[in-house]
């Protein structure tokens, strides 16, 4: 039944909504998979000049570094080209802040987002409805590699919009989203062993096809089932995100949950950038979406190599990023797919492992929960540009602050007391300047557990 309504009701009243078209854009992206890679690359290109030309005429950032760089849409005539507009880092990002924005922002559905990572202080990031069509749209035709129907019962363990309590109204809209999408949601941060009891009772009760989420929160269950000698045979895939699934954590999970686990790749900033098909040769890279580089120190482009991956969000008008430095490493492949899907293969990524923080309860978060409990206080950003979570023993924080930072007292009284309801023990501290790692690197999370 739920299964009919979200097929039927759910996905399209949520597009209607949002004024997104993801089933639409899935539909296209269905046949435009097959697509010979000269016919994918016109359609990139024509993209491509789209958004040059729109960025140039109405952001502030790219009018000027255009100007700069003598760059000009009618200058794009192949995708080379691209090469003529200078790579966007995070660094750059964070002190351009709002001239990114485009000067039309109210004729946009913007969602507004941050991002995490492991450098530096997170960086507020916009997106329009185009660009969560495409996301969504290719997320719903990963699902497909995984033999799954984006309408089929799925359970996701995700970061969490509600790691502090939302209000009973933004409760109840997300409650009737997930109903009307057959979808059950969990927050990834909480997972007590009483909390896994409850969850492993709905998941047990609700049978879904696909378990997806964080890679900890996925082994967290792993963990308990194994230690409760329990089997969930409704299974037909899992499928992890947000940190790097090495090889050993892929055969455990394949190995408890009895069914092939599936990763994909994507950064806040450019979301959606590759997925893995049935095959397991590596992530096809979402071609219809992003244009991807493999660049080396040097700037040069490679094949085969590692080297730094820099993406291009081909449908984010409110927010263009065009050559966004991920800081994650990888390979694009020549090697052709047996699966049928002509989009090249990304391996070997590298550089999201991140160092986690142990909550008084025992459950490992990333910096993504930091990240999160501020933006939800509202504090990041303006009133903070950078912090550092230092733990020595579990459950207990140092919650390290620059100087400089404009956090009032009634501020800080909140972010310690959201930050105790996790903690233990939390240690608000002002420093001169935070800390930086041996190799010179700024992490916000630094572990020495
Ligand atoms: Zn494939």
């Amino acid at each position: 039944m739920r299964r009919f309504i979200a097929k039927n009701i759910g996905f399209y009243l949520q597009d209607k909504i949002k004024g997104t078209q993801t089933i639409d854009t899935y539909k296209f992206l269905q046949s435009s998979q097959y697509w010979d890679q000269k016919l994918i690359e016109e359609y990139q290109l024509k993209k491509l000049k789209k958004l040059v030309k729109y960025a140039g005429e109405n952001v502030p950032y790219y009018f000027d570094l255009f100007k700069a760089h003598n760059v000009n849409f009618k200058e794009i005539k192949s995708l080379n080209d691209i090469q003529k507009i200078p790579v966007l880092t995070k660094d750059i990002m964070r002190e351009q802040g709002d001239s990114l924005l485009s000067i039309e922002q109210s004729k946009f559905k913007i969602k507004r987002g941050k991002t995490g990572g492991t450098t530096g202080a997170p960086v507020k990031v916009f997106k329009d409805e185009y660009n969560r069509s495409f996301t969504w749209g290719s997320y719903y035709r990963w699902f497909d590699w995984m033999d799954v129907n984006y309408y089929d019962k799925i359970v996701t363990f995700w970061g969490a919009r509600t790691v502090l309590s939302s209000s009973f109204k933004s409760k109840l809209i997300t409650n009737l989203q997930q109903y009307l999408q057959n979808d059950i949601s969990f927050s990834s941060f909480e997972l007590t062993e009483s909390k896994l009891e409850e969850i492993v009772n709905v998941i047990l009760r609700n049978k879904p096809v696909l378990i997806k989420g964080y890679l900890s929160a996925l082994i967290d269950l792993a963990n308990f089932l194994v230690k409760k000698k329990l089997k969930l045979d409704s299974l037909k895939a899992i499928s992890s995100t947000t940190e790097t699934l090495l090889p050993h954590n892929r055969k455990y999970l394949e190995q408890v949950f009895g069914v092939p686990v599936f990763d994909q790749y994507g950064c806040g900033e450019v979301s959606a950038i590759s997925y893995e098909c049935s095959e397991h040769n590596g992530l096809h890279i979402n071609q219809e979406h992003v244009i991807c580089e493999i660049l080396d120190s040097k700037g040069q482009s490679l094949t085969n190599q590692s080297g730094r991956i820099v993406a291009t969000d081909l449908d984010n008008f409110v927010m263009p990023l065009i050559r966004f430095d991920t800081g994650d490493l990888g390979v694009i492949s020549d090697k052709k797919c047996n699966c049928g899907v002509n989009q090249p293969l990304m391996t070997s990524i590298e550089g999201r492992a991140i160092d986690t923080i142990i909550l008084k309860n025992g459950a490992k978060v990333h910096g993504v929960f930091f990240t999160d409990v501020l933006f939800e206080l509202n504090i990041l950003s303006i009133k903070l540009q950078r912090f550092q979570i230092y733990q020595n023993i579990p459950g207990e924080i140092e919650f390290r602050i620059e100087k400089g930072s404009k956090l009032n007292e009634e501020e800080e009284k909140k972010l310690k007391k959201a930050m105790l309801r996790f903690l233990n023990k939390v240690n608000l501290i002002r420093m001169e300047k935070l800390p930086v790692s041996k190799s010179g690197k700024f992490k916000y999370i630094v572990s020495e557990v």
